[in-house]
């Protein structure tokens, strides 16, 4: 079996009709891992006793003749900021290199639930803080189409790791673009979902107001079925709503006839890559020539979302991180004379470079005689911000903008400029600002054969008309990437 090729759907079917096993799946990917993943760097942690665990009960399963649920057997791959029972959890960071936690992240006991096969945990930026994965306090992720380049972040290896083959799917978390960024450069399927539609209990906070659990696939119907899998009311997470989750899969394969694309003219403007903005306008115009109708709008506030987001997002952080102090979780670096230094020891020895500027910057940001300043004024904008959104969503389904200025870029090429890193988001950050969901999918390739993504975004928990545009997208462009 071409492991390579299985999906979702291919994977469960396999295991149903008894032309594999789930357990002999699970060792074909783990011989896969072993083999090929020194180059890339994709997993932190395997979670083997898991993995043949839960493949053993879907064996037993299909060994009685039982149906199967959605996801029987299907290999997938976690992003190492959910919570798993008795498997590590890091978070990409040293403080919490040896955490195993009590309790599994609700997203990560429903995928279990539908039948998936936990492989491991991925790799990511320390507290998904960062946009290239190369704040991973372990190692980086390289990009499996081009391994002198980044796979994209924060969660590199969930996404790097559907383009090599060593998952059939994966989860990812997406605060300013953590899904979709990666899958644009890595050339796979990342879908963010609104903001309250998948349960954040269990996912290691960065900005709480603007963290989105959500999946990765090869394709856009196994990225639906991930999230048919974990989407939906959590009574753990007060802020996920009691909104009826549809069917998705019924989307695919809808057609979009007399619907309407949004197209942000401000988005194909300045500072974007001539090859992407070129495979972006392809890929619009195959919406157009499957009968939808193309209409310009703007977004005007655009080029205040990076200064907002990173205003809000460093805010929430600098509060969230401070439970991380030596006492609760994690590293005790040294005891120290005072329990201040205990505190400062630990924290100066288990955060990375970029996760002490952020603490730094959300502190200052949200101090007396600043606060009104800079915190404030950015949750202001942040409203200005949505309301684009919902002035242009009053006249069209959805709204579509390349996903990325540029394709993939080198490691280390922007390691040593935050600002260069932080204008790499401008395209994401706007819909995690919104709460809006958003997916990216392939849309061409560059010259160098870099993959280019192209991001279609929808109304608060119309996921289901995203799905159904993406799936139309993803069928013409089939073969022309
Ligand atoms: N690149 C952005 C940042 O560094 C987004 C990260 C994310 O979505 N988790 O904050």
């Amino acid at each position: 079996m071409n492991l390579d090729l299985l999906t979702v759907d291919s994977a469960r079917t396999a295991v149903l009709e008894k032309e594999t096993t789930a357990t002999a799946l699970v060792d074909g990917f783990y011989k896969k891992i072993e083999a090929e993943d020194g180059a890339i760097g994709a997993y932190l942690t395997l979670s083997k006793d898991r993995a043949y665990r839960q493949a053993a009960r879907i064996d037993a399963l299909a060994d009685k003749g039982d149906d199967l649920p959605p996801l029987a057997g299907v290999p997938v791959a976690i992003k190492d900021v959910f919570t798993t029972k008795d498997v590590r959890t890091t978070a990409g960071s040293k403080i919490l290199a040896d955490f195993v936690a009590p309790y599994d992240a609700t997203v990560v006991s429903r995928l279990e639930d539908a039948g998936a096969i936990i492989l491991g945990k991925t790799n990511c930026d320390e507290f998904a803080m960062g946009s290239s994965n190369e704040n991973s306090a372990f190692h980086p992720v390289r990009n499996p189409h081009d391994r002198s380049r980044v796979p994209g972040g924060s969660s590199g290896g969930s996404a790097a790791a559907i383009a090599a083959g060593t998952a059939v799917a994966s989860l990812g978390s997406d605060t300013g673009g953590s899904i979709r960024q990666p899958a644009a450069f890595c050339g796979v399927v990342g879908l963010m979902p609104t903001y309250g539609r998948v349960s954040r209990y269990g996912l290691i906070a960065f900005a709480s107001s603007l963290d989105h659990p959500g999946p990765f696939g090869k394709s856009v119907k196994d990225a639906a079925m991930m999230l048919q899998a974990i989407a939906g009311r959590d009574p753990l997470d007060s802020t996920t709503a009691d909104v009826p989750v549809p069917n998705y899969r019924e989307q695919i394969g809808q057609p979009v006839t007399g619907m309407k694309v949004g197209v942000p003219l401000e988005y194909f403007e300045e500072g974007i890559d001539l090859e992407v903005s070129t495979a972006v306008q392809f890929g619009i115009q195959e919406l157009r020539n499957a009968g939808a109708e193309i209409v310009p709008i703007s977004l005007p506030h655009t080029p205040y979302a990076i200064p907002t987001y990173y205003v809000i997002a460093t805010a929430e952080a600098s509060s969230n991180l401070a439970r991380y102090d030596g006492v609760r979780y994690g590293l005790r670096a040294g005891d120290g004379k005072t329990l201040s230094e205990m505190y400062r020891r630990t924290r100066d020895a288990g955060f990375g470079a970029e996760v002490k500027r952020r603490i730094m910057l959300g502190t200052y940001v949200l101090s007396a005689g600043y606060y009104d300043a800079y915190y404030l004024k950015a949750q202001r904008v942040r409203s200005l911000l949505a309301r684009d959104f919902d002035e242009a969503f009053a006249k069209v389904d959805v709204i579509i903008t390349p996903t990325t200025p540029t394709p993939a870029f080198r490691l280390g090429e922007k390691a040593d400029d935050p600002l260069a890193m932080y204008l790499a988001d401008i395209f994401t950050v706007t819909a995690d600002l919104a709460g809006i969901p958003g997916i990216s999918i392939p849309c061409g390739k560059s010259k160098d054969g870099l993959p280019i993504g192209m991001q279609i975004l929808g109304k608060h928990f119309d996921e289901a008309t995203v799905l159904r545009f993406a799936h139309v997208a993803e069928h013409a462009l089939a073969g022309k990437l």
